[in-house]
């Protein structure tokens, strides 16, 4: 296999679709030596069978606004890959929702709920209505129209959805209520459900703590102690909010937070006070960032994104390719010790360039904010089981899990020199299991 062809071919078959070649290219570039190794993958065409999803489901959503208007948006699950377990992967509401993106997220998914341990496939939805500036009404009628179109694809053995950008708890309950009326059965079909409901504990804030537990672990290998330590967080959601919280309890001083309109610098530093009006701004009222300025008198740049600030630690987590080649220098200028992903794929290859030949510590997405959906596989088991269990025993498993997510990655990705190539790390461990297993299944 050669990585070249391998995307000459996507490209050829698939145009049009940037995330997804870059997702790709990523991944068949680290895993190359490995795969060539088996000569038996090779003659499976193993490859084109793990970068191509299994299906693509396209529906229209149709559904009616506060005013009476009739709106349309398209809906999409991509269904990337079942071979170690049902298919699994969040739900993303964007106006930039297009089946690129999809395709990427979807294939990305494959290799982190692989690194989990846990049994899961891989697979995204979504749909390129956005919830901002909507009625609870209107984004009720666009969740039940939109489960409308999908609820014949998923099913708790089938594929297991789950909440990413503009899918919160809110919009899980009511694609949750939808698909119980017209499936006429209960079951943990989606995950990230109220609590009242099946929902875990510990799963809203699995992805922000999972990211911080993959960094204290990064840290650990140069006995770095996290305290006291700047940390520039962007976006504002869910996973933004959750790595501020675990932030704050470790003694680390988050300083930034953004939203797509802009970002704010607190040189005092979030505090656990100020976390909450975020919380409670973004959550309940769904405010914009540059509110917490006005609120607390500090810095708001509009239109930018926060790496031209000094930090110690940065923690992406909004979007994709959120951090480019100049933003990775000026951090790298600034003396920045850590980079981890929250969000996915939020460094272009550039970007990713940078920080390695700087050899600072960096962990992409698919490592390091593989928390959420690994509280999401233990959902999943608990509602399989009728039973729920403490917080503290979910955040312990949790922990267990990013732990082993990193040897796995120190084990794949050690250099000669010794520095530890998370990207490459993630990729080998991630595709030799889902390898290993297509080759079992036969070929399909
Ligand atoms: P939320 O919708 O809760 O928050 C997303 C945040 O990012 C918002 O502040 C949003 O601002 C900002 N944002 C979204 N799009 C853009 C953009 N194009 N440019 C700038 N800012 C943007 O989503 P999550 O916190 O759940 O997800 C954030 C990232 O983490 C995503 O990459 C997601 O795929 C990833 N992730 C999430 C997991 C989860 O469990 N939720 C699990 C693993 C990964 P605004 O309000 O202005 O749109």
């Amino acid at each position: 296999m050669k990585s070249s062809e391998v995307l000459g071919l996507l490209k050829r078959r698939f145009p049009n679709e940037p995330e997804y070649h870059q997702a790709v290219e990523e991944v068949v570039e680290s895993i190359e030596d490995v795969y060539n190794e088996h000569p038996e993958f090779e003659k499976a065409n193993l490859i084109e069978r793990l970068v191509i999803p299994d299906k693509i489901h396209t529906f229209r959503v149709t559904w009616v606004d506060d005013k009476g208007n009739v709106q349309t948006n398209m809906g999409y699950r991509v269904q990337h890959n079942n071979a170690i377990g049902p298919y699994k992967g969040g739900i993303r509401f964007h106006a930039s929702v297009s089946p690129s993106i999809l395709k990427f997220l979807a294939f990305e998914q494959t290799f982190k709920n692989a690194l989990t341990t846990l049994p899961m496939g891989g697979a995204k939805g979504g749909s390129d209505f956005s919830p901002r500036g909507k009625s609870d009404g209107e984004v009720m009628r666009f969740c039940q129209a939109f489960v409308e179109g999908l609820w014949k694809v998923i099913g708790p053995n089938t594929d297991v959805p789950a909440g990413d950008i503009g899918v919160g708890g809110r919009e899980v309950g009511y694609m949750f209520g939808k698909y119980k009326k017209l499936a006429e059965e209960f079951t943990g079909t989606f995950t990230g459900k109220g609590r009242e409901f099946g929902g875990s504990l510990i799963r809203p804030e699995a992805t922000g703590y999972g990211n911080v537990y993959f960094l204290l672990e990064m840290l650990k290998t140069k006995n770095i102690d996290i305290k006291g330590k700047k940390c520039l967080v962007s976006g504002a959601g869910n996973v933004a909010q959750y790595t501020c919280e675990k932030l704050l309890e470790l003694g680390a001083i988050p300083v930034t937070l953004s939203d797509s309109d802009g970002y704010i610098y607190d040189s005092d530093g979030i505090t656990k006070e100020k976390l909450e009006f975020v919380m409670e701004l973004k959550n309940l009222y769904r405010g914009r960032i540059r509110e917490y300025a006005e609120e607390y008198g500090c810095k708001y740049v509009p239109g930018a994104r926060p790496w031209c600030e000094k930090g110690d630690i940065a923690l992406p987590s909004a979007t994709q390719n959120e951090i480019d080649q100049a933003d990775a220098e000026t951090l790298v200028r600034n003396g920045v010790l850590a980079v981890s992903e929250g969000a996915n794929m939020p460094s272009t290859p550039e970007a990713i360039a940078v920080f390695q030949r700087s050899k600072i510590l960096y962990a992409p997405g698919k490592a390091a904010n593989a928390g959420g959906v690994s509280v999401s596989g233990l959902e999943m088991t608990q509602n399989s089981e009728r039973y729920s269990w403490s917080a503290e025993e979910v955040d312990e498993k949790l922990k267990w899990i990013m732990g082993n997510i990193h040897e796995n990655c120190v084990k794949y990705g050690t250099e000669s020199d010794g520095y530890i190539n998370y990207v490459k790390g993630a990729n080998i461990a991630g595709f030799m299991k889902v390898a290993k297993a297509m080759m079992s299944q036969g070929i399909l």
